[in-house]
Parts: C-alpha cells; sequence; structure tokens
C-alpha cells in the first residue's frame, strides 16, 4: 500500500454537563487546576433521553475500571478492547477486541476510537500487553461484518501510526466487500498519501492487503504457530454476509460471533465447546425503552431480533454449544435510569436458561 501520512484526531464531544459546567463557571475554586478537577465525573442528570444521554451512558451507572480476569497459567489472553454499540458512550469504545498469544496480536472488528482503545488495554495491562499491542505486532484483523460500527475503525487503524512509527503491516480478513472497503479507504486518503511520500515517508515500510472469504458455510481462514481461525457463516439483519470466528489455540478456544440475529445452527456448531464465547445481546425484559425498533413492544421485537441476539436465543445457542463462559459486550442494555442494573443483561441470559459463567465486560477488561 502506498504510504499515507495522517493525523486523525478523534475527539468525542458530548455536552452532557452543560448546567453543571455554568455552575463550575461561577466557582472559580472548583476550576482551578489541580488533580482533583482530574478526578471528578461531572455529570447532570438528563431530563431527556437521547442517543447521547442514555442510561448505559451514565458515569453513576457503568462507570467502572477494567478487571483482569484470566486463570495466570492460561497462554491465551482475551483482551476487550471496545465494548461499546453504535450509540455514542463515552467510557466504551467501538466494538473490537484482541486475542494475544505471547507476544502475537490478533483483532477482531475495529471500531470507533480503536486506538484509544488499545492504549488502554496497554496502560492498564503491563508491559507484556504494551508490546503484543504495538503497530509492529498488530498485523491480521478479522472483520465479523461490514456494518459501520466494526469497521470504522479501519481508517485510524492503518493511518494513524503514521504519525508515530513508520506504518503497519496489516492483512484484513472479512466478508465480500472487506477489501473493496480497503481500496476505497486508502482512496479516500491519497492526498494525505502524496503528500507524505513528498515528505519523505517511504511506502514500504507500511502495506495492508484486504481478503474477501467467500466460502458458503464454514471453513479455515488462518492458521499460524499460535492459532487456527475458522469462519462460519451468521445471519444479521439483511446483510449478506456475517461470520463468527472460532480461535482455536494451544489451550483455548474461543469463539466471537459479532453482532447476532434469529437462532442460527451454524452460531452452535461455531461455539461447539467453546471456553469462552464473546457475544451481543439486547435487553427483553426492558425494550420498551429502546430509542430504535418500533413504537410497540412487539414491533421493537420483531425488529431489534432480526439484528440481535435474544437473551432467549443467546442462552439456547450457548447451553447447545456446550459453552462454558459468556463475555457480554456490545450491550444493549435499556432500562431507565433510575432502575438500571449494570448485570441486567447477564441477569436475562442466566434466567434463560444459561447455567456457565457469564460477565459483562468493559474495556480493557482481559479473561
Ligand atoms: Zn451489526
Ligand atoms: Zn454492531
Amino acid at each position: 500500500m502506498e504510504s499515507i501520512l495522517l493525523i486523525v484526531v478523534l475527539t468525542l464531544l458530548i455536552p452532557i454537563a452543560t448546567a453543571e459546567d455554568s455552575k463550575l463557571e461561577a466557582n472559580p475554586s472548583v476550576v482551578d487546576q489541580d488533580q482533583s478537577s482530574y478526578n471528578n465525573d461531572p455529570f447532570n442528570k438528563p431530563q431527556h433521553i437521547t442517543p447521547l444521554t442514555l442510561p448505559d451512558s451514565w458515569p453513576t451507572n457503568i462507570h467502572r475500571n477494567p478487571i483482569n480476569r484470566s486463570p495466570p497459567n492460561i497462554k491465551t489472553k482475551l483482551v476487550m478492547l471496545g465494548t461499546g454499540m453504535p450509540s455514542p458512550n463515552p467510557y466504551r469504545g467501538g466494538p473490537s477486541h484482541a486475542v494475544i498469544i505471547g507476544d502475537s496480536t490478533y483483532l477482531i472488528d475495529a471500531g470507533e476510537g480503536i486506538w484509544r482503545s488499545i492504549a488502554k488495554a496497554a496502560l492498564i495491562n503491563g508491559d507484556g500487553f504494551s508490546q503484543a499491542l504495538s503497530p509492529k505486532k498488530i498485523n491480521t484483523l478479522f472483520l465479523t461484518h461490514l456494518h459501520q460500527d466494526h469497521t470504522v475503525g479501519i481508517p485510524s487503524l492503518i493511518l494513524n501510526p503514521l504519525n508515530w512509527i513508520f506504518g503497519i503491516k496489516l492483512k484484513i480478513y472479512g466478508p465480500k466487500g472487506t477489501k473493496d472497503m480497503l481500496d476505497h479507504i486508502v482512496s479516500a486518503w491519497k492526498i494525505d498519501a502524496e503528500a507524505a511520500i513528498a515528505d519523505g515517508y517511504d511506502p514500504a515500510n507500511s502495506g495492508t492487503t484486504g481478503h474477501d472469504i467467500v466460502f458458503p458455510e464454514n471453513g479455515l481462514v488462518y492458521q499460524d504457530n499460535n492459532v487456527k481461525v475458522e469462519a462460519f457463516r451468521t445471519r444479521h439483519a439483511s446483510l449478506q454476509d456475517s461470520f463468527a470466528y472460532r480461535f482455536t489455540t494451544t489451550d483455548r478456544v474461543i469463539v466471537f460471533t459479532g453482532d447476532g440475529g434469529p437462532f442460527h445452527a451454524n452460531i452452535v456448531r461455531a461455539a461447539k465447546n467453546a471456553d469462552i464465547l464473546v457475544t451481543e445481546t439486547v435487553t427483553e425484559d426492558n425494550i420498551r425503552y429502546a430509542p430504535w425498533g418500533g413504537n410497540t413492544v412487539e414491533a421493537k421485537k420483531k425488529e431489534i431480533f432480526r439484528f440481535h441476539f435474544s437473551p432467549t436465543v443467546l442462552a439456547r445457542i450457548a447451553n447447545q454449544a456446550g459453552v462454558k463462559k459468556i463475555v457480554l459486550a456490545h450491550e444493549q442494555n435499556y432500562n431507565n435510569g433510575e432502575n438500571y442494573n449494570a448485570l441486567g443483561l447477564s441477569d436475562e441470559v442466566k434466567a434463560a436458561g444459561f447455567a456457565g459463567e457469564i460477565f459483562s465486560a468493559m474495556d480493557g477488561d482481559v479473561y
């Protein structure tokens, strides 16, 4: 790939504290720049719920530190980079995960703010992770599907490192359209690329290639000394192509469903006896609070569960597959702000009959 130099400034400005701001301005002792002004979380409880002020974004509801739950004797680590969904929760990055084996790293999906999420995981989890998550070690990305929330980080993933190291060499595997998407990203930033070469950048230092997965049901996508990755075709709303990925290493099987939908036997196949199923779900109990999908509970269920697993469907898949542990991300945990339960979706999947372990992940968690 030709060289590209880009300054990407990803700034998420969410005006949740307008009244609080004016209160702060009126009190000079509070706005003095000292350590305490970096440790508070200004929060004005919203009177109107919008996609920017959903209760699952309130710092009073979900603002916990990352946790490392990975057994020390297990070499294969699952790192939750971005656990968000499309609604812009300031405490969660866009959907992205990493499997780290020694100093080799494999990414699954590339959501909004991917480098911020990678940096957070590296800072929290110590030197081993910061080595494994350095751009030179990020050579493989698997895309579950081409919805924007899972792919919009790709330009940043491949272009931003040119500003602080000499580039990134990356192979991207994904559904039909992956290669085309990558070609368009490269051409969209060609002015930057031409300027970078004129400024002396050597294009040999970077290169990204896209690889479309075209087999009809399931098959081997990737294999090296650490890992075997198989893809299983799934169904996600109106998309023609979406895949679950099954990672088999020497000491673990980890399966990523991507976004869900109705029950699908291929997901059970993908997840057969998995140690960890990384997946998503949407509340059924509180679906009336979902800000999309229709005006009635029935309409919302019909529409939302075309796109995502209900807790009932997820429990059925996990039980049939014999999954040991579920790690939830991309959660759509709707409720009103006062009754919000951070573990609401874990509880719903358990109530639907899943008896294994289940965790509601945050960015930076390790499993
Ligand atoms: Zn999707
Ligand atoms: Zn999604």
